[in-house]
């Protein structure tokens, strides 16, 4: 197969960068479960806006200090000052964000030091990633393959030519492109505990390695302090952040406060393993007393139900939480434009580093990180682009053999291997 451009990845970075390339360019998105099955679609929380110019300074700082001034001071700007824009363009595309009146409501979450964040219900993910996916579907100029696995790229001399991968029923095929895309998303199926879904094994990076693409900061993994605690096994049910931002309160086994609930994730986290070891327990406990039932109903409807499912009644009793991974800070390394230091190949969304995180992320910055850096690469892409040389492009078609079905046998046991392999490396080169 031949596009122009070739997208990896159907979450809201694939497909806002899907949605601002030129219209005459035919893109190729594809994604290795359903289209709906992406961790765009489980954000709870919301996504932060620059509300107004008074409030630049306090978001720039609240994403620095969570970051632990590790973050990318450029990066952190273009992603403020876009977020107007990105927040109406969604609006555009049909999302609907909680009003009160004419104006927007906004949330809080933990470490931010002022209510910035938009949100739908408690399924701001899905409002978003929904309406982008539906008008995505309705450009005539974009295909969505759903259940087609990315396992390569096709590169020479460091210029990427397009992807190798299979589909449902493990048929290898090649898709040429003059740009190449990878909007993977983050690493969770790699961890036993993870919010993720449990295909997001940072496929992206494990090509990157095969290629030698530059990578940043890969050991810095957020762990959400509150997920629901639940003996079965597979991706853990998360518990917004925005819920301690409204005023519930975690507690012991005694029933005792113990931190305070609004510092930074890997704070709150730290406090409640270190809680958690001291009481010899498997969990903490949430309550949501302080905040009234009717705006758990309205705000948290997703949560209540959940919880109710896992037999628990938040609106009268607190429920069991444990921390568990959660994102991704670093990945491929990009500059401001999401170009990898790969010719021809951009990376966005949770797969990529762009450094706007730092060391941790600051609540509900990812979606409108991811948005923000894929618009900027569809842009760059329109701006300077320019069709691969057909030449060279036959040159690695022809080093291909997809017809040998052993030739990426076992790949994914030796991706999660090396990928993981990596991070501890990373880790030794921080400490
Ligand atoms: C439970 C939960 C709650 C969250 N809440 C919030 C929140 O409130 N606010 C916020 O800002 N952020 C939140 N986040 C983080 C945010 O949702 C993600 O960082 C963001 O959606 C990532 O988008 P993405 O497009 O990069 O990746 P994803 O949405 O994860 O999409 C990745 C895509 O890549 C595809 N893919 C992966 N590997 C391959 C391959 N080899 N071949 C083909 N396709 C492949 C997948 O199938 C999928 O389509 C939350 C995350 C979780 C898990």
């Amino acid at each position: 197969m031949k596009t122009d451009v070739l997208i990896v990845g159907c979450g809201v970075a694939g497909l806002y960068c899907a949605l601002n390339l030129p219209r005459d360019k035919k893109v190729t998105v594809v994604t290795k479960a359903d289209a709906e099955q992406s961790d765009s679609f489980l954000a709870q929380g919301g996504i932060c806006v620059l509300r107004d110019e008074t409030d630049y300074d306090a978001f720039y700082e609240d994403t620095m200090r969570a970051g632990h001034y590790e973050n990318n001071p450029e990066s952190v700007r273009i992603m403020i000052e876009s977020s107007r824009e990105v927040i109406s363009d969604l609006v555009e595309f049909g999302v609907c964000f909680e009003q009160d009146g004419a104006q927007f409501a906004y949330t809080r979450e933990g470490a931010h030091s002022r209510p910035r964040i938009l949100f739908h219900a408690d399924e701001t993910g899905k409002e978003i990633t929904s309406k982008l996916l539906a008008a995505a579907k309705k450009r005539e100029n974009i295909a969505v393959i759903e259940h087609y696995t990315m396992v390569d790229l096709l590169t020479k001399n460091n210029v990427c030519y397009g992807i190798v991968g299979h589909d449902a029923n493990g048929e290898y095929s090649t898709i040429t492109a003059d740009y190449t895309v990878l909007a993977t998303g983050g690493i969770g199926g790699l961890y036993e505990h993870s919010t993720n879904y449990r295909h997001l094994t940072g496929d992206g990076l494990a090509v990157a390695l095969r290629h030698e693409i530059k990578l940043q900061d890969i050991d810095y993994i957020q762990i959400h302090p509150t997920t629901l605690y639940q003996e079965t096994p597979g991706r853990k049910f998360l518990i917004s952040e925005s819920v301690r931002g409204e005023g519930a309160i975690l507690l012991n086994s005694k029933g005792e406060r113990f931190t305070d609930e609004l510092q930074p994730r890997d704070v709150v986290s730290q406090a409640i393993w270190k809680e958690m070891e001291k009481e010899g327990t498997k969990h903490v406990w949430l309550s949501l007393a302080p905040i009234p039932k009717e705006e758990i109903m309205s705000h948290f409807p997703n949560i209540y139900a959940k919880c109710l499912e896992a037999g628990y009644d938040v609106t009268k009793e607190p429920i069991p939480v444990v921390p568990a991974q959660h994102y991704f800070m670093g990945g491929v390394a990009v500059d401001e434009y999401s170009k990898t230091s790969m010719e021809r190949l951009y990376a966005v969304g949770e797969t990529a580093c762009n450094g706007v995180h730092g060391k941790n992320r600051l609540a509900s910055n990812s979606l409108l990180e991811s948005l923000v850096f894929a618009k900027r690469a569809a842009e760059q892409m329109k701006e300077m682009y320019l069709p691969a040389d057909a030449e060279q492009t036959r040159d690695v078609l022809e080093v291909i053999n997809i017809t040998d079905k052993t030739a990426y046998a076992g790949y994914a046991e030796k991706y999660k291997e090396a990928v993981l392999t990596a991070i501890e490396k990373e880790k030794e080169n921080h400490e």
